[in-house]
């Protein structure tokens, strides 16, 4: 750093000797190592990163409002806004034993305008100690009324100076900076940053704030300059200012992580040639004229994107995607059969060894005539008929290889591989993506998936893939009739399941993971397996799948169900990425609340796969009456169930895929997405990925134009972005020497 000064002290050298996380902050005045290790703990260890601590909210006139008003409002129409703060001084403070040792602290509070009680539960000793009436206290979370008074229960508080009270109600806006048990401990309160702030931009503003995009960009997208956004973020002039300098910030970094993934690309794109397939192909005619139907527009238009990219010499990287049914696979057998007619092998693989099979089947029935070979490889095959397999991979005698991981193991050789298809995508990580990339030559890629998931999220996820969508379904297709019952209405649900059976079909009943626990899960639908064949379905023949059966348990279990051995299957979420049974016409889904939606949407897909009306009936808890009993107020147990009512109205309402995970993505944010688990969803310090959609698409299209134009960035007009990724690289390199 060229800033360090070196440490004079022992006493300074010991700790910096002891302590890994040792950063160049504490040098800095006004920091010193104790301050340094609680900023390092939020990953905030040089000064750049410090200058970019972003405040977690402000204080303003705006959000601060008088106790009265929060009790009026509160028990209005309108309730109150997420974010609401009062500034208030602490009356008196009481502490009560809670039995088993443990402490309730109850602070009473108040502005001129009224009361209320602080409710501490976990560190009620500290804060008597750390608090004493006379405080002023800005305190922020959500109020409610009990036993007649305002009360909040763990708000986030802040001690705040006659000063700042006077600053807000002057208009002044203030920055509220995250405050972790070690920083308070610090010294590091909102306040001290603030100061430390004001001398740190002095101090460095100028050298680590160098403007990083183009005085064209700057303009074109209307931004504040970085400078002086940094600085409006940390002391606001005005509403609007601030407004335009977090936006500021959000374009800043989302700019920068599409540019990187541009680039990226770029690389990949002119370092790795690829094949350049000749598109038109007899085989894919063939089967288009047996298929019996006409292609959807959405399956013509995939197709024409797939084979544009094909016929280019660079490598494709492609995501299909669309919901269960689209038609996806019609449409990956057609482009590999391109392949296939241009003397190259591909390779289809599945998450399980179920669907590889009945891939398999599929493709078999469908290339019938054709002089395509067909192979499977799967674990668990016989020593001899592997080694045939193998051969004919080696030698190009199989066109197609269909399988699970087994398809990109160490021992095995295709001749000649030209095209990849990877079928539900989201079961595989990341590093297998790239593991098959590896593989051999360049293959192109299309990667298929039936989780849809809003624009904005594929963006960052995929962000280096092309995307294609079938946002339509066949036109044959019934939709499926959803409904939403109660479990004091499951007599009838029954009834209704037999019903179906008698009538020739087939049903699926669903548990949740009671808890993250397999052991829990298992005994879920275990027991209700043992309940249901006893007391419920005891004239019809009933199967069980779960997680913890060996691989081929489930598989003899899908295939009983499959063949009609089965009437109804008891199943926990493993049948989510299910083959195919088109006799199966109804789905239960019992404590429907605890999935998320595109995760219900997910489990809805394995009806209606049939020529039949299909039904899928989400049970829910009945939470009113349940939680009365648990000792709910009416109230509260009302609007539990009127909120878990309106979460599964979506479900009721639309059989779209996309709609149902943007829905999904505003309750329950980007990480908690069926799909977006295992994927590492960048973590993003100012942007949002659930509200700043129009944002990323706007930084991603500004990125994706400069790495197209200029992959070396060598353009002068991108000077100053060529210096910021430079830097960026450098502090990270930096960081790793110091760490
Ligand atoms: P996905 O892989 O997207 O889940 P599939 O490719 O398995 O969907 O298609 C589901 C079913 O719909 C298959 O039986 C398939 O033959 C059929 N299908 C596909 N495209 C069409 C279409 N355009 N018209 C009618 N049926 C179709
Ligand atoms: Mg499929």
């Amino acid at each position: 750093m060229a800033k360090k000064t070196p440490a004079k002290d022992t006493e300074q050298r010991t700790e910096r000797h002891e302590n890994e996380s040792v950063s160049p902050l504490q040098y800095i005045k006004g920091i010193g190592p104790a301050r340094a290790a609680a900023l390092a703990e939020l990953g905030v260890r040089t000064i750049h990163d410090l200058l970019l601590f972003t405040p977690r909210s402000y204080l303003d006139r705006r959000t601060v409002l008088p106790l009265r008003q929060i009790r009026i409002q509160l028990g209005g129409e309108e309730g109150l806004p997420d974010q609401v703060t009062a500034i208030v001084e602490v009356k008196r403070m009481q502490l009560f034993e809670t039995g088993k040792g443990r402490k309730r602290l109850s602070m009473r509070v108040a502005d001129a305008t009224g009361e209320a009680n602080l409710v501490f539960f976990q560190g009620a000793q500290w804060f008597i100690k750390a608090f004493q009436p006379g405080d002023l206290l800005a305190i922020s979370g959500a109020p409610e009324i009990f036993g007649g008074s305002l009360q909040w229960t763990h708000p986030e508080m802040e001690r705040l100076e006659q000063e700042e009270e006077r600053m807000i109600h002057g208009g002044r806006i203030i920055p509220q900076y995250r405050e972790g048990a070690k920083m308070k401990s610090a010294g590091l309160t909102s306040r001290t940053m603030r100061t430390l702030m004001e001398n740190l931009f002095e101090q460095f503003g100028p050298e680590e704030l160098a403007e990083s995009l183009s005085d064209k960009m700057i303009a074109a997208h209307n931004l504040m300059p970085l400078a002086a956004a940094v600085r409006q973020m940390h002391f606001p002039d005005s509403e609007e200012s601030l407004a335009r300098a977090l936006h500021r910030m959000k374009f800043e970094e989302l700019f920068f992580f599409e540019l990187g993934l541009a680039l990226r690309k770029e690389i990949v794109r002119t370092n790795e040639p690829g094949i350049s397939f000749d598109t038109k192909s007899d085989l894919s005619r063939q089967l288009l004229e047996k298929l019996g139907f006409t292609l959807t527009g959405a399956q013509k238009r995939a197709l024409r994107e797939i084979l544009a990219d094909m016929a280019l010499p660079n490598a494709m990287n492609r995501l299909l995607q669309g919901d269960v049914g689209s038609g996806k696979t019609i449409v990956a057998l057609l482009v590999m059969l391109v392949a296939v007619e241009n003397g190259y092998q591909c390779a289809f693989m599945a998450p399980t060894e179920i669907l590889a099979e009945q891939h398999l089947q599929t493709l078999r029935r469908l290339l019938e005539g054709l002089p395509v070979k067909v192979v499977q490889l799967v674990g668990g095959l016989k020593k001899k008929m592997r080694e045939e397999i193998l051969y004919d991979m080696r030698n190009g005698i199989a066109n197609i290889v269909i399988g699970t991981h087994a398809l990109f193991q160490d021992d095995v050789e295709y001749q000649n591989l030209g095209l990849v298809v990877i079928d539900e995508q989201h079961r595989f990580g990341v590093d297998q993506r790239a593991s098959l990339r590896n593989k051999g030559r360049r293959p192109d890629a299309l990667i298929m998936t039936a989780t849809p998931i809003p624009r904005t999220l594929t963006m960052t996820l995929y962000g280096d893939l092309d995307v294609s969508i079938i946002d339509e379904l066949p036109a044959n297709r019934k939709p499926i009739r959803t409904a939403i019952r109660f479990e004091n209405q499951m007599e009838t649900v029954w009834e209704f399941v037999r019903s179906e059976v008698r009538g020739g079909r087939q049903a699926y009943v669903v548990y949740p993971l009671v808890e993250k626990s397999e052991k829990l899960e298992l005994k879920s639908a275990v027991e209700h397996y043992e309940f249901l064949a006893e007391a419920v379905f005891s004239d019809m023949k009933l199967g069980l799948l779960h997680g913890q059966m060996l691989w081929y348990e489930k598989d003899d279990a899908m295939r009983d169900f499959l063949e009609r051995k089965i009437d109804v299957m008891i199943a926990t979420t493993v049948i989510e990425v299910g083959i195919d049974v088109p006799n199966a016409s109804v789905m239960v889904i019992e404590n429907s609340e605890r999935f998320g939606l595109s995760q219900l949407h997910q489990l809805r897909g394995r009806v209606g796969r049939g020529a039949d009306q299909s039904y899928c009936i989400l049970i829910a808890k009945d939470h009113f009456r349940y939680q009365l009993r648990a000792g709910m107020s009416q109230n509260e147990a009302r609007q539990e169930r009127k909120a878990v009512i309106r979460r599964l109205q979506a479900m009721v309402d639309t059989n779209d895929g996309f709609k149902i995970s943007e829905i999904d993505l505003e309750l329950r944010g980007p990480g908690d997405m069926v799909g977006t688990r295992q994927s590492g969803l960048p973590e993003f310090k100012h942007a949002n990925l659930v509200t700043d959609g129009p944002i990323i698409a706007e930084a991603r299209e500004a990125a994706f134009a400069v790495a197209e134009s200029d992959p070396d960035l060598a353009n002068p007009e991108h000077e100053t972005i060529k210096a910021a990724v430079a830097s960026a690289l450098r502090r990270s390199m930096q960081y790793a020497d110091v760490g």
